[in-house]
């Protein structure tokens, strides 16, 4: 098929596009940031610190959990979630097989066994009509995705632990500052987890993470472990991980989070510009709901005819992503597991047919133009 092509010559055109503006977010807060970071070099105080208890009442503060424990990454925030909860080999954890491996990966690493649960086709979320299918005398967990900044219908997916006496732990690793019936993502079960990965909706400069609870025995537990499992200084109680946050992300994280809610509104009018833009042709928007308040960590849309779009985009030199183009069930590493094609239809039809577009509190209206004529081509 031929496609038309528009030549990628930024100097030409002037559409430089990034997925994530980084750089133009670094630029408006520059000053802010370079004092906290530069303040955090003069302390000496390189771990844990005023920075660091700052924005761990900031967090809790914003999300209505009681406590909010900085930590080194999304990863470690569920891993630790895990660790606290005291599961272990033998035990089942419950997840979506549509989201980042770093879910299934933490169930792994804790030792526990990952049990996916197929996703609903509009949200793209655990269907939580096919949850209670997968829970049994091993099942530990329940661990559903808010995906793309979307929260996961966690009332549901409550009522149905709360039947079987399960801990909820929510992966809010995309959906920091999402809402959900009045309340915030993170601060929505047993225990919130997310990540401040610099692509976030909320992202530091490195690696970075947070646990959310309010329950007052986990946080303790979360403190202790992700310092080596330490109950004081040389005195270990259990074991643990080195999975502390550093003072320059948290100083950095601070003055982020000023600005955070107006990220996020900017986006959210981009996120309703994309809809309004790509109406009139055949593709899937994400769906909309009054419960739901999402920060649109990524903006994805379904095409059947992907490979045709990517190609314009690719000629158009307009980024783009795939979150996911493999599911979890199908990945190597989780082979053991025993799954096979064809046991999350949903899934893997979304899998083939999701595409991501650039999103950003700075990305311009003509940016956002450019690239749904490239699309619509
Ligand atoms: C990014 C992400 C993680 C892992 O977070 P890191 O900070 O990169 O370790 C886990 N789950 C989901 C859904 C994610 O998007």
């Amino acid at each position: 098929m031929a496609v038309p092509r528009v030549l990628p010559d930024s100097s030409r055109t002037g559409m430089k596009i990034n997925f994530i503006d980084l750089k133009a977010q670094y630029k408006a807060y520059e000053t802010e940031i370079d004092q906290a970071v530069k303040a955090v070099l003069h302390s000496g105080q390189f771990i844990g610190g005023p920075s660091l208890v700052t924005l761990e009442n900031k967090l809790s503060e914003y999300t209505g959990a009681a406590h909010a424990v900085g930590c080194s990454s999304g990863t470690d925030a569920l891993l630790l979630s895990l660790m606290a909860l005291g599961i272990g080999p033998g035990d089942e954890v419950i997840t979506s097989p549509f989201t980042f491996i770093a879910t299934a990966g933490a169930i792994s690493l804790s030792g526990a066994r990952t049990v996916f649960v197929d996703i609903d086709e509009a949200t793209y979320n655990i269907d939580t009509s096919q949850i209670e299918n997968a829970i049994n005398e091993h099942t530990k967990v329940i661990m559903p995705v808010s995906l793309y900044g979307r929260c996961a219908d966690m009332e549901a997916i409550n009522t149905i632990a709360s039947s079987y006496n399960l801990p909820v732990i929510e992966d809010a690793c995309q959906s920091f500052g999402a809402g959900y019936k009045g309340a915030k993502s993170c601060n929505l079960s047993t225990i919130g987890c997310t990540s401040f990965y610099p692509s976030k909706p909320l992202g530091c400069y490195g690696d970075g993470g947070a646990v959310f609870t309010s329950d007052d025995a986990i946080a303790p537990k979360i403190k202790m472990l992700l310092n080596h499992g330490q109950s004081k200084f040389h005195h270990c109680k259990r074991i643990g991980i080195n999975g502390r946050l550093d003072a320059v992300q948290a100083a950095i994280l601070n003055v982020k989070l000023c600005h955070f809610d107006d990220e996020v509104r900017v986006r959210q009018l981009i996120a309703e510009r994309y809809d309004d833009l790509l109406n009139d042709i055949d593709v899937i928007t994400p769906a909309k709901d009054p419960d739901h308040d999402c920060v649109y960590a990524q903006y994805s849309i379904r095409v059947k005819e992907r490979k045709a779009v990517i190609s314009r985009l690719n000629d158009a030199g307009v980024p783009y992503a795939i979150h996911y183009p493999v599911p979890l069930h199908l990945q190597e590493a989780f082979h053991s597991l025993g799954y096979q094609t064809g046991d999350f239809p949903v899934a893997e039809t979304v899998s083939h047919e999701i595409l991501s577009l650039p999103i950003s509190r700075f990305l311009t209206t003509a940016q956002q133009d450019y690239v749904v004529n490239t699309i619509k081509g």
